[in-house]
């Protein structure tokens, strides 16, 4: 079936409230795909844009039968939900809803909604839950990945704070999937759900603004800057910190070149989420290596992610990669200070890119829920932010990726490299999901769910 008839044929099954775009011309095309990164941008032959669930249901239940391929989006982070002709794209906004259900400490999220939707609502209603640390990054997509973010020190990852999911299957059907219902779909949808549906709303838990450290959900947030060439003095400060589970501190250790200078540096940002006075005395050793610029402050919770707004920009040339790593190395970051030297030396153009070490500690250890996500146990991250204008430095910009990669992970066991998944499906299927029997379960359960690969291919 051509794509226009099966538009033809769809346009009377759906909602009067449901779009279709057709026409790359049209000012609501072009909206839609407006992504995070040009990387790869295709144009596909129509964007749909359902309003209600049913909507969903019927158009993947219709083009899975005719092999209409489609991918769905929801912030457009992810080098993934981009499609051509005759691909098309489910745009999940028109589903946004935030429901807070303070009696059962949870809240809903439907639709493409994004982090600091989330994160506004939810403080308003005086809670939290774990949310990504860039502003515009979808929360459902980023949930069902694993999600890292600060409050993984006192909350737990992401696709742990799942209760509930309600998803489109692969023959259109919608389910509602939790510990009861549908056990299985609702393991895989925690750490791989982009695989097994479209998930069109998840119930996550929510926690005390308290868990921040104080009343009002704020914590203490310092910034150390620092020449480069201090880099070793830094790290041999901060590895016993970041090794240190008395309290719940993250933060992260950014090479960057920032406006005005442009010039290489290391920014330490570490957050502590506990009585800001330890703080103070737990980052003394960093005041006291004499940065060459240190301030502090006491964001809320919906106000954590705004620091790094600028990296959250749409359009451009970007890559995003984060990989886990099981301890941090001063000599081996050390090298990665090199790689991103000479990649600045060596490409101007890509000035803005950043690699950086994050780190979360806890005290207590937040619950782990029985999953297909399996790097819980891993609190360092290395995240390779590349950042360039020309679209023809691109293998060049990825070579020092790579590079990166390979300075953090030298000495380390290969069988143990962890990449995440989703930033890196790439990666051999082990580092991305540990465990023999996870990834033979996960095989299973794609048998089952979506056998014809009508989301993706993954495990088939
Ligand atoms: C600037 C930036 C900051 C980031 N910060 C963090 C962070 O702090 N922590 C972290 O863990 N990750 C982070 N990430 C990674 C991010 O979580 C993933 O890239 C995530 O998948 C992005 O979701 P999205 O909705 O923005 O992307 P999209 O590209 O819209 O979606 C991602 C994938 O999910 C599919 N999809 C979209 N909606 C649905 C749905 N409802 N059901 C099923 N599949 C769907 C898409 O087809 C695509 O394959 C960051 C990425 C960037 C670029």
């Amino acid at each position: 079936m051509s794509i226009s008839s099966f538009i033809s044929l769809l346009r009377p099954k759906l909602s009067l409230g449901a779009e279709i775009f057709c026409d790359p011309e049209d000012i609501g095309f072009q909206k839609c795909l407006e992504r995070w990164s040009n990387v790869d941008v295709k144009v596909p032959t129509a964007i749909f844009c359902p309003s209600t669930y049913l909507d969903v249901g019927i158009i993947i239940e219709v083009a899975s039968e005719h092999e209409i391929p489609f991918v769905a989006v929801s912030g457009g982070h992810s080098p993934w939900s981009t499609i051509s002709s005759p691909g098309f794209i489910l745009d999940l906004r028109m589903l946004n809803k935030i429901t807070v259900d303070n009696e059962n400490e949870i809240v809903k999220v439907a639709g493409a909604v994004l982090t600091n939707e989330l994160a506004a609502t939810l403080s308003e209603a005086g809670r939290c839950t774990t949310v990504a640390n860039g502003n515009t990054v979808g929360v459902i997509p980023y949930c069902l990945g694993g999600g890292i973010s600060i409050l993984t020190a006192v909350a737990g990852y992401a696709c742990d704070q799942i209760t509930e999911a309600t998803v489109a299957l692969a023959d259109g059907r919608i389910v509602r999937a939790n510990e009861n219902l549908e056990p299985d779909l609702f393991w895989a949808i925690k750490g791989s759900g982009c695989h097994f549906g479209i998930v069109l709303e998840l119930s996550l838990k929510t926690f005390p603004l308290s868990i921040l450290g104080s009343d009002d959900g704020s914590h203490w947030a310092g910034t150390f800057i620092y020449t480069l060439d201090r880099a070793e003095e830094v790290c041999k400060v901060l590895e016993p910190i970041m090794a240190n589970e008395e309290y719940n501190t993250a933060g992260s250790i950014v090479l960057a070149a920032p406006p005005p200078a442009f010039q290489p540096m290391l920014v330490v940002a570490p957050r502590f989420m506990g009585d800001p006075e330890r703080a103070l005395s737990l980052f003394q050793p960093l005041s006291d290596l004499g940065p060459s610029m240190m301030s502090s402050s006491n964001p809320l919770f919906f106000e954590y992610q705004h620091a790094i707004d600028y990296a959250c920009a749409k359009g451009d040339f970007k890559h995003f990669n984060l990989v886990g790593i099981s301890d941090f190395k001063t000599a081996n970051f050390l090298q990665v200070v090199e790689v991103y030297k000479e990649l600045l030396s060596t490409c101007a153009d890509a000035g803005p890119s950043s690699y950086l070490i994050q780190w979360h500690t806890s005290v207590s250890k937040p619950v782990v829920s029985e999953s297909a996500y399996s790097h819980q146990d891993i609190f360092i991250w290395l995240n390779t932010f590349s950042w360039y204008h020309q679209a023809e430095n691109r293998d060049l910009v990825m070579d020092f990726q790579n590079r990166a990669i390979a300075a953090i992970r030298k000495d380390q066991e290969e069988a143990n490299y962890v990449d995440y998944a989703s930033t890196n499906r790439g990666a051999p299927v082990e580092r991305r999901y540990g465990g023999a029997d996870r990834i033979l379960k996960l095989r299973q359960l794609k048998q089952k769910w979506d056998p014809k690969g009508v989301f993706t291919r993954e495990f088939l």
